[in-house]
């Protein structure tokens, strides 16, 4: 079972991962967490990747098991397995884009 100090530990940058998700400012889910990928930008190696990175590894988990899943939102209220889809998409999308030679 996933505690919540190990969320912390492992995940924290899924601890507010739906920080501007249900903002006004934005048409739709989607161009949400756009805006909030393209707001760290330069700076995208210090939270964009490693949030990626635990934004793919907590999708891996919640596809093995469901209690994982459970707990993980129990704990990360915003980190629904569709938000951290295309979390991970977008900023991979993000990552091809702005940061290759
Ligand atoms: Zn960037």
């Amino acid at each position: 079972m996933l505690t919540r100090w190990e969320t912390w530990a492992r995940f924290p940058l899924l601890i507010d991962i739906d920080r501007w998700a249900h903002d006004d400012e934005y048409d739709s889910f989607e161009a949400s967490v756009q805006g909030r990928i393209d707001a760290g930008h330069p700076l995208c190696d210090s939270e964009l990747v490693p949030a990626v990175a635990q934004a793919l590894e907590a999708l891996a988990l919640c596809a093995e098991s469901g209690s994982f899943a459970a707990a993980l939102l129990s704990h990360a209220s915003g980190a629904t397995q569709d938000l951290l889809a295309v979390y991970a998409e977008l900023g991979h999308a993000h990552m091809r884009t702005h940061h290759r030679p």
